[in-house]
């Protein structure tokens, strides 16, 4: 077998915290080789199946780029509605697992020394390891990926292990304690076990059956995956603690770094939220003039019933997609604060002040009367139930996209107030954009010198 051809899949492909992945690790040379040329890399590329080859600068030609592409991948795969898989195909080929490790590390280094565990970049890195490994399984034949599943779950859980040693994941809400099946606290993952021990339990259904229903294939990947998303988490934070003792990082790993924020960048630079994938929609300074009536009431002071439901409910997911992503019922795409608004200058200056005018201005004010319910305001962003903003809590909740007006019709009526807009949309949010829309159209049109002034200049 030549070293081009397919070969059985190393663990380290999908898990880059294996013995194995610390082998090449411990193998690859001097850091500074990671920008010279790699001629093994670019055939190994060149020669993936399905990979589009047209594009010389979809072609990684060394360690450095290769790192780089991974995070392009990902950013390109969730922001991009015509992304091109053909120009990626060689992460998904199993020969490349000797470049790829070294530069998963180089990857958590750069963004752990540069930006510590606190960051959007790492958030993204963790994000994109787990997109990776979800891809790279369902490339392998089903036989493969069964003997994957077996050799790392036999690394990550050997023997019986309790559901509490799955704290950090169901905190962070990367597992939901439903999605496990539990014997006496232990989490039940062989099949063996599961029909001497539970399978007898359940009257008239195929227990075989059963186990593939509840656990699986399915499951097993999902803990896998999970686990090592964690674990690269973990990973970041101890290279940061150390990266403080140190009295210079590495330039090479810094200047990855910046490469990567700039990847991070570019949906909002090309095709983005700086005017979506068909340029319509802009996230932008908020425009008031352009709120619909029930928010006009909002931001006024709620003087009667439905004041808490009205600041948290309504008024927080509309105030912050308004800002920040105005055009998410057109995208196919799950945004969270951070990627529209990374250093959280918006939610701070704009965002939050603007919220929390509204909620003082009720009878009685909201945080007088109930001064936790900031914290349902942080929540409903996506920054957990905590009190402060941080990147840190980021997806322990999910950013509430805006109510419709037939929520608001139906559970805050004294809000809804139409005019002859609404007649046309069906979200508060739509009503906004289709007002700005108009604004912006009216002000440029009463920019442009209309037809008597030509003439009076003409004639001056
Ligand atoms: S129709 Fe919709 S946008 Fe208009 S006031 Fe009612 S809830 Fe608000």
């Amino acid at each position: 077998m030549n070293k081009y051809s397919i070969c059985m899949v190393n663990v380290a492909f999908i898990n880059p915290f294996s013995d194995e992945a610390r082998q090449i690790v411990r193998e690859y040379g001097n850091l500074n080789t990671i920008y010279q040329e790699n001629g093994d890399l670019i055939q190994l590329v060149t020669r993936s199946p399905s990979q589009n080859i047209s594009d010389e600068e979809s072609i990684p030609h060394n360690i450095m780029d290769l790192a780089l592409k991974r995070m392009e991948w990902y950013i390109k795969k969730k922001n991009n509605p015509e992304f091109d898989y053909r120009k990626y195909s060689y992460l998904y080929n199993r020969n490349i697992t000797n470049f790829d490790v070294i530069a998963f590390y180089l990857l958590v280094q750069a963004i752990s020394v540069k930006f510590g565990p606190n960051s959007r970049e790492s958030r993204v890195m963790v994000e994109a390891q787990g997109k990776l490994m979800e891809s790279r399984m369902g490339e392998l034949l089903l036989s493969e990926k069964r003997e994957i599943l077996r050799t790392i779950l036999s690394t990550l859980l050997p023997g019986k292990v309790k559901w509490t040693i799955f704290a950090d994941l169901l905190s962070s809400r990367k597992i939901k304690l439903t999605d496990l099946v539990l014997d006496q606290g232990n989490i039940i993952l062989d099949k063996d076990y599961f029909m001497e021990n539970l399978g007898y339990k359940l009257e008239h259904r195929d227990p075989g059956k059963m186990y593939d229903l509840l656990i699986g294939d399915k499951i097993k990947e999902l803990i896998i995956n999970r686990m090592i998303m964690q674990k690269t988490e973990d990973y970041i934070g101890e290279v940061y603690q150390k990266s403080q003792r140190q009295v210079e990082p590495n330039p090479i790993l810094l200047e990855l770094a910046d490469k990567v924020t700039e990847i991070l960048n570019q949906p909002m630079a090309t095709y983005g939220y700086r005017g979506g994938a068909t340029g319509k929609v802009e996230a932008s300074p908020l425009n008031q003039e352009a709120f619909p009536p029930c928010v006009k009431i909002v931001l006024e002071g709620m003087k009667s019933g439905g004041r808490n439901d009205a600041i948290i409910l309504f008024l927080t997911p509309f105030i912050s997609y308004a800002r920040l992503y105005p055009d998410v019922f057109r995208r196919n795409t799950t945004l969270r604060i951070s990627d529209v608004d990374p250093e959280l200058a918006a939610v701070e200056k704009e965002i939050l002040p603007l919220i929390h005018e509204a909620a003082e201005r009720c009878t009685p004010p909201l945080f007088e009367d109930q001064p936790q319910e900031k914290v349902n305001i942080n929540a409903k962003m996506g920054f957990g139930m905590h009190s402060e903003i941080e990147l840190k809590h980021e997806g322990e909740t999910t950013w509430y996209t805006p109510m419709s007006c037939e929520k608001v019709k139906l559970h805050l009526p004294s809000l809804c107030k139409p005019d002859k807009t609404c007649k046309s949309i069906g979200n508060p949010l739509s009503y906004y954009i289709r007002r700005l829309t108009d604004l912006r159209y009216e002000e440029a049109t009463s920019e442009e010198p209309g037809e008597e002034s030509k003439q009076e200049s003409r004639e001056e």
